[in-house]
C-alpha cells in the first residue's frame, strides 16, 4: 500500500504524511513548481520524513487559472481553490504512474476561511476527479469517510479531528514527533504577495495569454511604464542583472551603464523606441552610482538585432525624464536625482 502526499513543506503537510506513515503505509511526496512557488521547503520536509519527492512543474496549467479562476482569488491574486484542485488532479496522474492507492494532503477544515472551509474541500475533491481517494488525515474524522478508510487501508480511528485557525494542535503534534524546525504558514507562495499581485493584475489586463517567462519577470526589478506604453524593468540589485538579461525576448532592449557597474534594464514594447529608451536610460542612471554625475552614458542594444548604441544624458534631463515614468503595481515613484 502506497500513498502520495502533497508536500508544500509546511507543518500541516508534514504532519499529515507522518500520520499515514505511522500506520505502516509507504508515503511518497509530490511538490509543485511555478514562477510563484518552488520545491525548496518541500525538499526539506521530504528529508525529515525520509521519503522520495517528485517535483512537477504546473506553470502551463496554472496560467488559465490565474487569468480566470472558477472560484475567484483570495486576498491577493491567489486562486487557492482552483490551484488546490489542479495540484490534486496532477497528483492523481502521478498516483497512477507510481502505483499509489490514494492521495493525502495537509488541509485542515476551517484553517483558511475561504479556501479550506467544508465547501472548498468538497470542491477540490470533486473538481480534481479524485473524490473518495483524497484523504485529509488532520481533519479526516470531521469529513465523510474516504475509500482508504472504508476499505480499511487506513484506520480512521487513528486519524484526527483538527479544525479551525488555531495551530495549537499541530504544534503539539510537532512536539510529539520532535519536529522543531518548520516554516511559518505564510511565505511559500508569491501569489499572496500584494506587490507581485498588483504587477500580475496589470500584466493580465494587457496580456491575457502570458508566457511563463512573462510571469517570471514579475519577480525581478522595479517596474515602470513609459508614456508610450513600453514596459521598463530596472534590476534592484546585482543578483537580478543576470536573470533579467536571461528573460529578454528578441525585440526587447537591454540597457546598461557605459564604463560603470550598475543595474541592467529591460525595455519591452518600445514601439518607435526613442522616447522610451531615453526614459529607460534615465531610470538606469537614477538607480546607479552615476545618478550624481553631470553627464552619464548608457549602452542600449536590441536583443537579436545588433550591437549597442550609446545614449548620453545630462543630470537635468535624467530628473526630467524619470518624472514621466509611471510605476507599475504600487512601485514607489523614483525620487528626483540626488
Ligand atoms: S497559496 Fe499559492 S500555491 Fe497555495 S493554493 Fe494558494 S495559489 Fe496555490
Amino acid at each position: 500500500m502506497k500513498a502520495l502526499a502533497l508536500l508544500s513543506g509546511g507543518l500541516d503537510s508534514m504532519l499529515a504524511a507522518r500520520l499515514i506513515q505511522e500506520q505502516g503505509i509507504e508515503v511518497i511526496g509530490v511538490a509543485f513548481t511555478s514562477p510563484f512557488f518552488g520545491p525548496d521547503r518541500a525538499r526539506r520536509a521530504a528529508e525529515w520524513l525520509g521519503i522520495p519527492l517528485h517535483v512537477v512543474d504546473i506553470t502551463e496549467d496554472l496560467i488559465p487559472i490565474l487569468v480566470r479562476p472558477k472560484y475567484g482569488y483570495g486576498r491577493n491574486m491567489n486562486p487557492c481553490i482552483d490551484c488546490h484542485a489542479l495540484m490534486v488532479r496532477k497528483a492523481g496522474e502521478l498516483m497512477k504512474e507510481l502505483g499509489a492507492s490514494f492521495i493525502i494532503t495537509g488541509e485542515v477544515l476551517g484553517e483558511r476561511p475561504k479556501s479550506q472551509n467544508a465547501a472548498a474541500l468538497r470542491i477540490v475533491a470533486r473538481d480534481s476527479g479524485l473524490e473518495g481517494y483524497l484523504l485529509r488525515p488532520l481533519s479526516a474524522k470531521l469529513l465523510p469517510p474516504t475509500v482508504p478508510e472504508e476499505k480499511g487501508w487506513v484506520d480512521r480511528e487513528r486519524l484526527l479531528d483538527i479544525q479551525g485557525r488555531s495551530r495549537k494542535p499541530q504544534m503539539a503534534l510537532a512536539e510529539k514527533y520532535g519536529l522543531k524546525d518548520y516554516p511559518s504558514p505564510a511565505g511559500g507562495c508569491l501569489l499572496t504577495d500584494p506587490g507581485l499581485s498588483r504587477r500580475l493584475k496589470e500584466l493580465l489586463a494587457e496580456n491575457p495569454v502570458p508566457e511563463p517567462r512573462d510571469l517570471e519577470l514579475l519577480k525581478y526589478g522595479r517596474h515602470f511604464k513609459s508614456p508610450e506604453g513600453a514596459h521598463i524593468v530596472v534590476a534592484r540589485q546585482k543578483e537580478e542583472n543576470e536573470p533579467l538579461v536571461a528573460l529578454a525576448r528578441p525585440g526587447d532592449y537591454l540597457v546598461r551603464l557605459k564604463g560603470l557597474p550598475g543595474p541592467r534594464t529591460l525595455v519591452r514594447g518600445a514601439k518607435n523606441g526613442a522616447d522610451s529608451l531615453r526614459l529607460a536610460a534615465a531610470l538606469t542612471i537614477r538607480y546607479s552610482k552615476a545618478r550624481g554625475l553631470d553627464r552619464a552614458a548608457v549602452l542600449v542594444e536590441q536583443v537579436g538585432r545588433g550591437g549597442p548604441r550609446e545614449l548620453s544624458l545630462e543630470r537635468a534631463e535624467v530628473a526630467d525624464l524619470i518624472g514621466r515614468a509611471r510605476p507599475v503595481g504600487g512601485e514607489a515613484a523614483p525620487a528626483p536625482t540626488a
